[in-house]
């Protein structure tokens, strides 16, 4: 049986006692759900970071950091180190979210040299991809996200791939503003994003998790996890309060057939 995945940034928000809290009750609310099916992962602030991991057992709730720079240290004034992320026990990194790529504006090539630094210092490194409203209005949606996995995922051999989570992310989906990907759009997206990752990685392509984000709410939840060719949802705003955000996993896993 597939596994399902579901998770959660919290972006610039919650202190380090919300982000305890948050976590505390999250692991509770699910703790009876077997994560031999289901992958759950929260990826809080920087500051929540050491106290999370000190806090949650990471088999119920992996966790996860938003960004990180591509060298062990340096000159990079406001950037966090890969040693550092380990020092603070963080297994998973997120890579290339659209508000990193759209509102710091950051490139293919450096969301590459993360990737790959992520992947070296032992990392689960989720990249993040997705076309922009005007992509999809010249029905470029694929050839954006073949290129930004190409790009984004450059020089991993097949050993790296067992450490790649994608999440697919249209830009104009995500937010206040979005407007959530239909689960048909959606399903044919994720099936190029499934093609192009076969044939980045003949081998191990296939059991990469794809994930979709962008208004997941309790109303698409269902339909979008029951394509075939999504493996779990990346949540925002629906996923940061504990019990709505339970609520929502648990009515996806049993549409699902979980
Ligand atoms: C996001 O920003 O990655 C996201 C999925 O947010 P939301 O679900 O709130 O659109």
């Amino acid at each position: 049986m597939k596994k399902l995945y579901f998770g959660s940034n919290l972006k610039m928000y919650k202190t380090i006692k919300e982000t305890t809290d948050y976590l505390t009750s999250l692991a509770d609310l699910t703790g009876d759900i077997s994560r031999e099916e289901m992958e759950l992962f929260i990826i809080p602030s920087y500051t929540s970071l050491e106290r999370a991991c000190a806090f949650v057992d990471q088999h119920l709730i992996r966790l996860g950091a938003q960004n990180m720079c591509w060298e062990e240290q340096g000159q990079f004034t406001g950037e966090i180190s890969p040693l550092m992320l380990q020092e603070a026990g963080v297994k998973l990194v997120m890579i290339g979210h659209s508000e990193r790529r759209h509102v710091f504006r950051e490139t293919d090539e450096e969301e590459n040299k993360k990737v790959n630094c992520a992947l070296e210092h032992g990392f689960t490194a989720l990249l993040c991809i997705g076309e922009t409203a005007e992509d999809k209005k010249y029905a470029a949606g694929p050839e954006v996200l073949r290129m930004q996995l190409k790009k984004g995922l450059f020089g991993i051999d097949a050993a790296g791939a067992d450490r790649i989570w994608v999440a697919y992310e249209p830009v104009w989906s995500i937010g206040v503003n979005g407007t959530p990907a239909t689960a048909d759009y959606a399903e044919r997206m994720h099936q190029e994003i499934k093609r192009c990752l076969r044939e980045l990685f003949p081998e191990t392509g296939e059991q990469i998790p794809v994930l979709y984000g962008g208004s997941v709410n309790p109303g698409n939840a269902k339909e979008l996890i029951v394509q075939p060719s999504i493996d779990g949802l990346f949540v925002g705003r629906a996923a940061w309060q504990a019990d709505k955000f339970n609520e929502l996993i648990r009515s996806a896993k049993k549409a699902a057939g979980r």
